[in-house]
């Protein structure tokens, strides 16, 4: 938790306990949160980043257990084993499929796009949201927000709570139409119609990057989760302001208050936050990332189109 992160439990009117959630809805097993992201991808993740820095607990469900490379940055139940299969398919983020990012601004050497990833991943996380395996099959509207009906790995269904939904979940947007979520066919592909800054036709459900048909770019993806992310802070109790961190006095030397989402950090902060985040980096990027290149999947005999090289 960053020091700007609020109790959830105190900044809005939302259970964020599974036995509330069970009162109002048929999921006795619901795990709830302010805010489901559905879809652990690029604009997925970074969207959470952005609710779960605003203080809104956030839970991400994707059809993996974590991030592409299996097991590095898994956490609540994803799978350790590193079978990272949800349901009877296996999916993840189509950029992992990429073979050198090079147009992400801060990386002008290029970066492997499953390390990209896992960083992703792991800021999220860092965060406070929290990541969960399985493939979203439905939503439905319950007396106290919506239910999110995934199937896990096991084939059991699993169910989750929120307030507010976002769909990152590039390319499937089927588990949407019980909703009445307004889509638009194009081929084979079907996208979810959203205004400007994120918003379906139905109150409480958003739609973040590839699956709200923008560029196909990580950049667009990543900087459209982190519009949409805010955009259900705005549309929440939660006072915001905006998500800055600034040097001591920044806001008070001038005579103000620290607005929400804001934060002022010391000289001795700001010194162990550059060591840590350096640290972090030269963790990151030391070694040749684990994981096989991936093709598309008509290419090889592989689920997940890994190369055998
Ligand atoms: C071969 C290739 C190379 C590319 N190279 C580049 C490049 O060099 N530079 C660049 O900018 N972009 C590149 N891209 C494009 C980039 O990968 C995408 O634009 C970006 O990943 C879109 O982000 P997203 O979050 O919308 O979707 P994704 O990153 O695909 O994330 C969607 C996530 O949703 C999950 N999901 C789907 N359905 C469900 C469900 N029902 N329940 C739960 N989870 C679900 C998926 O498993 C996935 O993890 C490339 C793409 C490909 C295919």
């Amino acid at each position: 938790m960053t020091e700007q992160q609020t109790d959830t439990s105190t900044v809005g009117d939302c259970d964020t306990d599974a036995d509330s959630a069970s009162d109002t809805d048929s999921a006795s097993d619901a795990d709830a949160a302010r805010v489901v992201i559905v879809g652990g991808g690029v604009a997925g993740l970074t969207a959470a980043t952005f609710t779960a820095r605003a203080g809104l607990d956030t839970l991400v469900v994707d059809t993996v257990g974590g991030s592409p490379a299996g097991g590095r940055t898994e956490s609540g139940d994803a799978d350790p084993s590193g079978d990272r299969r949800a349901s009877g398919d296996l999916d993840e983020s189509i950029l992992a499929r990429n073979a050198h990012l090079e147009n992400v601004p801060g990386f002008p050497g290029g970066i492997n796009a499953r390390q990209f990833l896992d960083l992703l991943a792991e800021q999220a996380e860092e965060n406070g949201a929290r990541r969960r395996t399985g493939r979203v099959a439905d939503i439905v509207r319950g007396n106290n927000g919506f239910e999110v009906r995934a199937v896990a790995r096991d084939d059991d269904t699993r169910r989750f709570r929120a307030d507010a939904v976002v769909a990152a979940s590039w390319s499937d947007a089927s588990y949407l139409h019980g909703l009445g979520v307004e889509t638009r066919e194009a081929g084979s592909k079907e996208y979810v119609v959203v205004d400007e800054v994120g918003r379906t036709n139905v109150d409480g459900v958003y739609a973040a990057g590839r699956i709200a048909e923008k560029y196909h770019q990580a950049i667009v993806a990543a900087g459209h989760g982190a519009e949409v992310g805010l955009t259900v802070v705005h549309d929440s109790d939660v006072p915001y302001y905006h998500d800055w961190v600034t040097p001591e006095g920044y806001f008070t030397d001038r005579g103000r208050e620290v607005p929400p989402g804001c934060e002022e950090i010391d000289a001795d902060e700001r010194a162990r936050r550059h060591a840590a985040g350096r640290e972090r980096m030269r963790e990151a990027l030391a070694d040749p990332h684990p994981e096989p290149q991936r093709t598309h999947p008509s290419l090889v005999d592989d689920e997940l189109g890994r190369l055998n090289e």
